[in-house]
């Protein structure tokens, strides 16, 4: 904790840690040393970890990086930090991330860019978003792990760009709960972490069902870390041929063909398969995520959180509405809020809304049939690139940063396990990783798959 503590401190020009809890880390890690000293050690403790800060945490700033959110300090814990803190984890602070979680970029943020910490020339690099904080801080060895949330690939695009594992789990293995919602039936947490090992420990801490998320599912969490064998002889491994996308580098290509190679040499056997509905992914995902956005946005009205704007003589409730939601809200967000209220509108309601739903219906089905056909894992590449400068996609056009997602928001609409693990460099020498996609409830040997890539 205390080396953690010191590397926060000089890793501020990446600017990942927007606030530092050093006192409650002390007290944690003293509290941790005590379980420990009397032989009762669970299994995170003592385990130094950033928080991203969509998640609620007691007295803490929790902002969700956004200024509609600014000197909200929640009266409660999420599930999901009150049991990593259970099972004995120290938080060191907050990090930073895209605001409410939308973006590829980590430029949205109201705290500012996010710094990658790898390096190749002068440019500063993106560690990807919309968990950019948790990416770089974990990359750059200012914590042991980090909370992630993946609602279209924030979690597994910003492991992919800074070299880490990250898994986004089932929908409903862990608790929504005390997380600031952006799209309810696409939001799940996950950890991000060096290894993959690191992942099945801290992901076992932070699962479970919870009576407070009524979409939380009421299963036992198995052992993730028992499961990792290495042995995936027999295993059959899907290559779905729509992954295949027009122009994809080289160097992604290669990195698919090495991630067979290692699969195949661990016993398993490669098949080619179809995943017909795979190109309407983005723009189902499009529709619906901007959709339940705007809905559950609705709640920062000026009254309940943070920001309320400065009235002038003569404003009624309605112009406070407008004031505060104009200032607090980014541009992004902003964006997504008309979107979404757009596709949910009496008029088009059925042309978007309902179509996006139907396709999300068929994108699960492609999954199902593929594991009905006895497929135990389905390897794609994470990102269509490796880490890009700061600056250069944010540009007038948000569908280049959408593109980004290509890969990984299939998994959020089908609710299925999804990993990213780092797998090699590309000739600049930056990270790329492989996406691993798994069978519901099976992130044990999913992770076993992965494993098996580091
Ligand atoms: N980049 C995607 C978006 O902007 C995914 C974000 C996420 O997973 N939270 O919506």
């Amino acid at each position: 904790t205390m080396s953690c503590l010191t590397a926060i401190d000089a890793g501020d020009p990446l600017n990942a840690f927007v606030h530092k809890t050093p006192e409650i880390a002390l007290e944690q890690a003293r509290a941790a040393d005590a379980r420990l000293a009397s032989g009762d050690a669970p299994a995170m403790c003592g385990i130094p970890l950033g928080i991203k800060d969509l998640f609620c945490t007691k007295g803490v700033a929790s902002q969700a990086a956004s200024n509609i959110l600014k000197g909200f300090k929640p009266e409660y814990e999420s599930t999901v930090t009150t049991k990593l803190f259970d099972a004995g984890a120290v938080m060191l602070g907050k990090l930073n991330m895209d605001e409410f979680a939308m973006g590829s970029s980590n430029e949205t943020s109201c705290y500012g860019d996010v710094v990658n910490p790898w390096k190749v020339d002068e440019r500063r690099l993106t560690p990807g978003g919309s968990s950019g904080g948790s990416a770089s801080a974990v990359a750059a060895d200012l914590c042991l792990g980090a909370t992630g949330t993946d609602t279209g690939g924030s979690i597994r695009q910003p492991a992919a760009f800074t070299g880490i594992v990250g898994i986004k789990p089932t929908y409903g293995r862990v608790s929504r709960w005390g997380v600031v919602a952006f799209a309810s039936s696409l939001d799940q947490a996950g950890p991000m972490t060096k290894s993959v090992r690191d992942a099945a420990i801290f992901l076992g801490a932070m699962s479970g069902h919870d009576p407070k998320d009524s979409t939380s599912a009421e299963l036992a969490v198995p052992d993730f870390e028992a499961a990792l064998t290495g042995d995936i002889r027999g295993k059959k491994i899907g290559i779905p041929r729509e992954y295949r996308m027009d122009g994809m580098p080289d160097e992604i290509e290669a990195l698919w063909a090495k991630g067979r190679e290692m699969l195949k040499d661990a016993g398993a056997e490669i098949v080619d398969i179809s995943l017909p509905h795979t190109k309407y992914a983005l723009p189902a995902y499009y529709v619906i995520a901007p959709a339940e956005a705007s809905s559950n946005l609705a709640r920062y009205d000026g009254v309940r959180y943070g920001h309320r704007a400065r009235l002038a003589q003569g404003d009624g409730i309605t112009e406070m509405y407008e004031k505060t939601r104009a200032e607090g809200f980014g541009k992004e967000v902003q964006r997504r809020v008309m979107i979404g209220t757009y596709v949910l509108s009496a008029g088009f309601y059925d042309a978007y809304y309902n179509r996006a739903r139907k396709v999300r219906a068929l994108i699960k089905r492609d999954f199902e049939l593929a594991f009905a056909d006895g497929i135990d894992a389905i390897l794609t590449p994470a990102t269509p690139s490796s880490a890009f400068g700061l600056g250069e996609m944010a540009s007038a056009d948000p569908v280049q940063m959408y593109l980004n997602d290509v890969f990984t928001v299939t998994v959020n609409l089908a609710g299925l396990p999804g990993v990213s693990v780092p797998v090699g460099l590309d000739a600049k020498g930056l990270p790329l990783g492989l996406q691993l996609i798994g069978r519901p409830w099976e992130e044990g040997d999913l992770l076993n798959h992965a494993h098996v890539l580091e």
